[in-house]
């Protein structure tokens, strides 16, 4: 039986991967850090089936402790401070724990001696400023501390890689999405107004920039790539992407659909407190490699992951 560690078990992608990786026969160790009150929304149907482990990214012994306790064969490093948004009010704990938390890991790894495969969620925000389709050789402008600090972690993954020839791969993941998204990102912010504004709980989901572009997947898709990285006989590098880009605009449209509203100009409001100091316009991914090499390609077409998004915040509400 294998044994795998998920840092940022309780996030979207932490618990979508526990799942495949149980359906799978392993052995999972999901880290979280300790805090007041738990936050296992995303994981209470896993206690009793993986092994939660305390650790903070931004803690070098805990991580040293984690990686003791749970001797795996491969570790996902998911966790991090994930949202952009939140990067500019606080850049250095976003670089701390985002940016230097993976070099932490794997000083962790290295320091234990046993080869262990080795997983960073890289992201598209690492492109940030981009034109045209971004596959893994097209250059990296990132737009937000949060991608600064995205960068880091990819090119320190890449560096110890060179260096101690670790087996470590980089998932270049464009935007995904799921019924278990954080609500302050976008989508799950359309998702959960328009199933508010359907059961008259509230008048309209209030925004920011509108002229934004995201080539959006669904994220039980995407945790599947990250597994087959692993399973390679080489590590690399890898764009995951669907390779169609939309607008919010089309989002939107698309989300109200659901509860029968075509026009939902009324619906949608702007306030410049959800704009960014920079903002990324436009992302679109080509991951002919994955699906060359790995044999990777989105299943869940957009339609029906934001139709799953929203009948789960409409059961949610009710
Ligand atoms: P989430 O925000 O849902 O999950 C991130 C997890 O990291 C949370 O469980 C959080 O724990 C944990 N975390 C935060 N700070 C620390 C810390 N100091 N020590 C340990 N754990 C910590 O993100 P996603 O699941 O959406 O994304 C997974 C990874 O993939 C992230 O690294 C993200 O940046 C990256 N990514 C995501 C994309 C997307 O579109 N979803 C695209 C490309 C990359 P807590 O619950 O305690 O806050
Ligand atoms: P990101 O791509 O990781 O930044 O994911 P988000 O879901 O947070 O944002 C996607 C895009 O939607 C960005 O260009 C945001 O500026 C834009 N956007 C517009 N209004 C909002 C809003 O109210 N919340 C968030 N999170 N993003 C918004």
């Amino acid at each position: 039986m294998k044994r795998a560690l998920i840092t940022g078990v309780n996030g979207m992608d932490g618990s979508h991967l526990s799942d495949l990786l149980l359906s799978k026969g392993y052995e999972v160790f999901g880290m979280e850090r300790r805090s007041s009150s738990k936050n296992r929304t995303n994981t209470s149907h896993l206690e009793g089936k993986i092994t939660f482990v305390n650790g903070d990214l931004s803690d070098q012994n805990s991580l040293f402790r984690v990686i003791k306790e749970s001797d795996p064969d491969e570790v996902y490093n998911l966790g991090s401070q994930s949202f952009v948004g939140e990067s500019w009010n606080t850049p250095e704990q976003t670089s701390d724990v985002t940016g230097l938390g993976v070099l932490r890991v794997l000083e962790a790894i290295r320091e234990y001696g046993k080869p262990i495969k080795f997983y960073q969620a890289s992201t598209s925000e690492m492109f940030g400023k981009m034109e045209k389709f971004a596959n893994e050789d097209t250059k990296f402008h990132p737009r937000s501390p949060y991608g600064v600090a995205k960068l880091y972690g990819h090119w320190i993954t890449t560096n110890y890689r060179e260096s101690y020839d670790m087996f470590n791969v980089c998932g270049i993941l464009f935007n995904h999405e799921s019924e278990r998204r954080g609500i302050e990102f976008v989508t799950r912010k359309i998702t959960d107004g328009v199933a508010r504004i359907h059961l008259g709980l509230q008048d309209k989901v209030v925004l920011g920039n509108l002229d934004t572009k995201r080539d959006w997947g669904y994220s039980p898709d995407y945790v599947e790539s990250m597994w087959l990285m692993m399973q390679q006989d080489k590590p690399d590098d890898y764009v995951v992407a669907t390779g169609k880009t939309r607008s919010l605009g089309e989002f939107l449209d698309c989300a109200f659909q659901h509860i029968g509203i075509t026009d939902w100009s009324k619906y949608v409001g702007q306030d410049p407190r959800y704009m960014r100091p920079a903002d990324v316009f436009y992302l679109a991914g080509d991951s002919s490699k994955a699906k060359e090499i790995l044999g990777w390609q989105p299943k869940t077409s957009f339609e029906e992951w934001v139709g799953k998004m929203i009948s789960n915040d409409l059961e949610l509400l009710r």
